[in-house]
């Protein structure tokens, strides 16, 4: 590897250490969905980056850490408004290597910015405590300090958003970092970082190290003990390695895990609003969130009825690459998750579920699927049980509500959930009931930057956003003032 001198201009193919644009000979492609072309090539690093990655995140760590919350407020509120400014160009780029709609796209990096504003703010609220002494010649304390070295592991199905969620409430605590991005989306990823310099985030308090090899990275920023927390959305199965890999230094974790969202329409709903809520909850990012509505769970007074007004919205989805206008549902990220939602619909249509739109592979490219609606989905179906994660809705008939909840609950997952009910007692009740680190309630969009967002169960530990979000990156300091 070696250094350049002045910044790439983006898109973008070098990784940022220490406030250097790292190249090298070994690179990896970054490939267009939607054409299957090649827009970039970005270095394939590996453990000695990453080491060095660590090494300028460590060195950074106190000067960033001893400045004021103000002080880093006011860059990263510079960092927010540059992008803000370019969102046109972040968005091309976020269509060209994500393949969502530009409409997506833009909206996306209104929401990654979101965070960047918000916790620019709450950096100057990590208020500690005075606690009533236990004995007269004492005083309690607590001061909040920032963890440390951070480690961020990104997805794809949000380039910029779940980077921007997990960095900056880390820089607003003081914490440095690390990132690295997905390798299906690492463009976003640097880009972001060349506009984090721009605004004046010191070198080292932000690296970016791009791999085609994650696990080999991975391990290194779990097994370093200067690295004193990871932050990572991705699958439940990567996030159990890396919880074990993690336990060896005693890291903490947020994990932002799989899901298997269940959506539950009972007889007393506006249907429409219910039919609304499932068009968001599931067709976003061609169904590529994991949030999005895994199970369609409807009550069978109803059911006929919400079917056919589904089926009615979805027949209307556009499918398309991002880049054109009009186009609602986009490409798949790869071939892989392409194979997957094809494997799922056969097994569930052989098992008697009936494709009433869609079921198949779109003819508009290799990556893309048709928007579909299954009926008569059962438990005995794989796709009751894994995350689809493509644009098929799978609907489940139901009697009453405590079969709901059942229903609803049987799984390990444990992330997002929605219902629709005009009963208010009814949704509170249900609400309760649900296994879940988030519930819209006639509601089928609700992160924002100032809510938590999180699972529970095997969706993951931990929340971000809001609040809670920064104090994943503080440690909680107990000072007892004695003697006097
Ligand atoms: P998805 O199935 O949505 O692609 P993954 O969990 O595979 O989710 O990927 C999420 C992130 O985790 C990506 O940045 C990916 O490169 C990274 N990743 C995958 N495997 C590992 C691993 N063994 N160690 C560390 N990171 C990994």
């Amino acid at each position: 590897t070696h250094m350049n001198a002045s910044p790439p201009r983006y898109p973008n193919n070098a990784s940022l250490i220490g406030g250097d644009w790292v190249t090298s000979k070994d690179t990896f492609p970054v490939i267009d969905p939607a054409t299957g072309t090649e827009i970039a090539r970005v270095p394939n690093l590996g453990a000695a980056e990453t080491k060095a990655a660590i090494d300028a995140a460590e060195a950074a760590f106190p000067a960033w850490a001893k400045k004021t919350a103000k002080e880093r407020a006011a860059i990263l509120r510079r960092w927010f408004e540059i992008v803000t400014a370019e969102t046109e160009h972040l968005a091309q780029l976020m269509t060209a290597e994500q393949g969502k709609p530009l409409t997506e796209s833009r909206a996306e990096v209104a929401y990654g910015a979101s965070f960047i504003e918000w916790f620019a703010e709450e950096g100057k609220r990590a208020y500690g405590r005075t606690i009533p002494t236990t004995a007269a010649g004492k005083r309690y304390i607590t001061i909040k300090q920032p963890i440390g070295v951070v480690a961020a592991i990104a997805p794809w199905n949000f380039p910029i958003a779940m980077i921007t969620r997990k960095v900056t409430p880390a820089l607003a605590a003081g914490c440095t970092v690390v990132v690295k991005p997905a390798e299906d989306t690492p463009l976003c990823a640097l880009a972001l970082a060349k506009l984090a310099l721009d605004a004046g985030i010191p070198s080292g308090v932000l690296n970016v190290v791009t791999t085609n090899d994650a696990a080999a990275v991975g391990k290194v920023l779990c097994e370093d003990a200067r690295v004193r927390k990871l932050s990572f959305t991705g699958s439940t199965e990567v996030g159990r390695i890396l919880y074990a890999q993690c336990a060896e230094t005693v890291k903490k974790l947020t994990l932002e895990l799989g899901g298997n969202a269940p959506l539950l329409v009972f007889d007393d709903a506006d249907i429409d609003l219910a039919v609304a809520g499932a068009m968001a909850s599931k067709y976003r990012n061609a169904g590529q969130t994991c949030v999005c509505a895994n199970r369609i769970l409807v009550q069978s007074g109803i059911y006929d009825r919400f079917a056919n007004a589904l089926a009615a919205e979805v027949k209307k989805l556009t499918v398309g690459p991002g880049r054109e206008p009009g186009v609602v549902v986009g490409p798949l990220i790869n071939a892989d998750a392409a194979k997957k939602v094809e494997k799922l619909v056969q097994d569930a249509t052989a098992k008697g579920a009936k494709a009433i739109v869609g079921g198949a592979p779109s003819d508009v490219g290799p990556l893309f699927y048709q928007p579909s609606v299954l009926t008569d989905v059962t438990p005995e179906m794989t796709m009751v049980h894994e995350e689809i994660f493509g644009p098929v809705a799978a609907l489940i008939r139901f009697e009453t509500d405590d079969e709901a909840i059942r229903l609803a609950n049987d799984t390990p997952f444990g992330l997002a959930a929605y219902l629709f009910s005009r009963n208010i007692a009814r949704a509170w009740r249900v609400a309760e009931a649900l296994e879940a680190g988030m519930v819209g309630v006639n509601e089928g969009l609700f992160s924002n930057e100032v809510a938590p967002f999180g699972g529970v169960k095997q969706s993951g530990l931990g929340r971000e956003g809001s609040q809670e979000g920064l104090e994943e990156y503080l440690e909680t300091k107990f000072i007892c003032l004695g003697g006097l």
